[in-house]
């Protein structure tokens, strides 16, 4: 359909959504205008996404390894560098394994490992209730999703028997937070991002408590900043990983492998 004004040429929604700093302004009127239920939903959409909504939190859902999943206004939105995270686990996951994934947001990393790897005993633990909504809905039956801090919610019976544990644990330094797109700074849930002074206070917790949870040979692959992995692998050595960084710079993602010894003794 033409949605070009004969008067100015152009077509108005585009060049609103120009105006406003959208750098693909074509792309998010076509969306919109698909799913706008009616003009004054349109309206509504166009208005909320010129306040700096992000696109996926108006629509109801986001793309994340071919796959949808719903987002509520407020959750962290699944990015496509997270991509590496899955990839990543996937390779070292066999099928039929437990793996729990922490900080799992709307359920989009556990659901591409699962989806990648085919059968999967799935934790899923989320401290955001929103979120954790979301991830009911977007896994179903596939995993259980627990509310709670990190390793909190699990089921005691799961220790020492987790062969991967995954997590997108929020890792920026809260001094650049300021410095976020303001998408993620005002319309994401703080907690989601802020991993404190030098962005690894939730990466030490999960570190130093994942070797109760995991099995001999067990890994631990948490997604990292670029400038951050070297004290990542540092940590997990420290707790008894093999530890390796994986770069993929055409999504811009880094992610950090460790994986239990098999003869740690000591560690347990
Ligand atoms: N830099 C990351 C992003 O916006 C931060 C995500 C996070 O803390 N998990 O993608």
């Amino acid at each position: 359909m033409n949605h070009t004004d004969p008067n100015t040429g152009s077509d108005p929604v585009v060049d609103r959504l120009r105006a406003a700093g959208c750098v693909f302004a074509e792309d998010e009127a076509a969306l919109l205008r698909n799913e706008a239920v009616d003009a004054a939903a349109l309206q509504q959409m166009i208005e909320r996404r010129i306040a700096g909504v992000p696109l996926e939190q108006i629509v109801g859902w986001a793309e994340f390894c071919g796959q949808r999943f719903a987002v509520e206004p407020g959750v962290f939105v699944p990015r496509r560098r997270t991509e590496l995270l899955v990839r990543t686990a996937a390779d070292r996951c066999g099928s039929g394994s437990v793996l729990v994934d922490l900080c799992g947001g709307v359920g989009a990393v556990a659901s591409a490992v699962l989806t990648s790897v085919g059968s999967l005993e799935l934790y899923c633990t989320e401290i955001d209730p929103v979120a954790v909504s979301c991830a009911r809905r977007n896994l179903a039956a596939r995993a259980s999703v627990l509310h709670g801090d990190l390793f909190d919610p699990l089921p005691q019976a799961l220790r020492g028997s987790v062969a991967m544990i995954t997590a997108n644990a929020p890792y920026v330094p809260t001094g650049e937070i300021a410095f976020m797109p303001a998408e993620a700074r005002d319309h994401e849930l703080l907690a989601a991002l802020d991993g404190g002074a030098d962005g690894l206070d939730i990466h030490r917790r999960i570190i130093e408590q994942a070797p109760e949870w995991l099995t001999d040979g067990g890994w631990l692959i948490i997604e990292t900043g670029r400038g951050q992995a070297d004290i990542d692998r540092e940590l997990l050595a420290a707790a008894g990983f093999d530890a390796s960084t994986i770069i993929d710079d055409e999504i811009d993602g880094t992610v950090v492998a460790g994986q239990l010894s098999r003869h740690r003794g000591a560690h347990r």
